[in-house]
């Protein structure tokens, strides 16, 4: 008897893994389909600067509205970009479409745009980060590439040298999500970093009893010794934004300033924050 029940569990086991595998199967159909159609969207989160008190930039988010299910987060389908070998494709044409939004954007506003840890170290990164400044016309001081901690401990050589080539173009480079990966403070002091971005699970926890205060306070002032600016993620409610503004961060970032909008809805918000929308074509 207990031998017929483990055996129906294990069938019970087996449907599961099967619709699981069939699910992920269907997935990656509709992925590769996707990123041959380019049937993504690119969408836009202001970053605020507190200092200038004007929207400085924006940050451009992937997004993949599927046919049948909907908005999938890129949390969801980037690490299988990833696997399958799609993320070079699907992150130059990312690039090439938030360089071409942005060049019409007002010449103070940079774009900050994701890069994976794959597409990072891959050969064609510099050429086509190159590439998307060229064909748009884009000058490399309004682009920045945000990279996480697993980029450095994969591969701290060739990081590094990329990492010099993209100086070479004007480009900024920041380190995004700080303080959630593996990365030693020795990183922040041997790659020319220009920004830290204080990951949300740190701000979200700001102004709480036992909360993220001191670490957040420590970011900011190792950011400033090393003549990086710091951008607080995440960032939701009036408490936290004055608890940031205390401490002297520099940028900010969040719900509480906007959601990220579709490029139809950009021209709107540098009217709303920053007063002049005549020079956005
Ligand atoms: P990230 O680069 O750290 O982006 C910030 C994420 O926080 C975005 O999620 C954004 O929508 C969300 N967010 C912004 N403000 C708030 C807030 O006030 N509260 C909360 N709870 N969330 C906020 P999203 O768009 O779902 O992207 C998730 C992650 O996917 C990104 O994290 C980034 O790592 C990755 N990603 C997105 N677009 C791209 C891309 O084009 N290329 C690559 N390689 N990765 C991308
Ligand atoms: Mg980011
Ligand atoms: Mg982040
Ligand atoms: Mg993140």
């Amino acid at each position: 008897r207990a031998k017929a029940e483990a055996r129906g569990a294990f069938r019970f086991f087996e449907a599961e893994m099967d619709a699981r595998l069939q699910a992920r199967r269907l997935l990656e159909r509709d992925l590769r389909q996707a990123v041959a159609d380019e049937s993504f969207e690119v969408y836009y989160q202001p970053i605020y600067s507190l200092a200038a008190e004007r929207v400085c930039g924006f940050e451009a988010l992937l997004r993949w509205n599927h046919p049948e299910r909907g908005f999938i987060s890129p949390a969801e389908f980037i690490p299988i970009a990833e696997e399958m070998g799609l993320i070079v494709p699907l992150g130059e044409w990312v690039l090439a479409r938030a360089c071409a939004d942005a060049v019409r954007w007002p010449d103070g506003l940079k774009i900050a745009v994701n890069v994976s840890a794959v597409q990072f170290t891959s050969a064609s990164l510099v050429t086509a980060v190159r590439e998307a400044l060229r064909s748009t016309g884009l000058p490399g001081r309004r682009l920045e590439l945000e990279i996480t901690e697993s980029v450095l401990v994969a591969n701290p050589g060739v990081t590094t040298a990329i990492l010099h080539s993209l100086k070479g173009l004007g480009v900024r480079v920041s380190m995004d999500d700080f303080g959630t990966g593996y990365s030693s403070l020795s990183y922040l002091r041997s790659f020319p970093f220009d920004k830290i971005k204080i990951d949300q699970s740190f701000v979200r926890d700001l102004c709480e009893e036992d909360g993220t205060d001191f670490i957040v306070r420590a970011v900011i002032g190792l950011g400033a010794s090393l003549g990086m600016t710091t951008t607080a993620e995440g960032v939701e409610t009036e408490a936290q934004l004055l608890r940031l503004r205390a401490e002297g961060c520099d940028e900010v970032q969040g719900y509480l300033f906007s959601r990220p909008v579709p490029i139809g809805q950009v021209a709107g918000l540098i009217a709303r924050w920053n007063g002049a929308s005549r020079a956005i074509a």
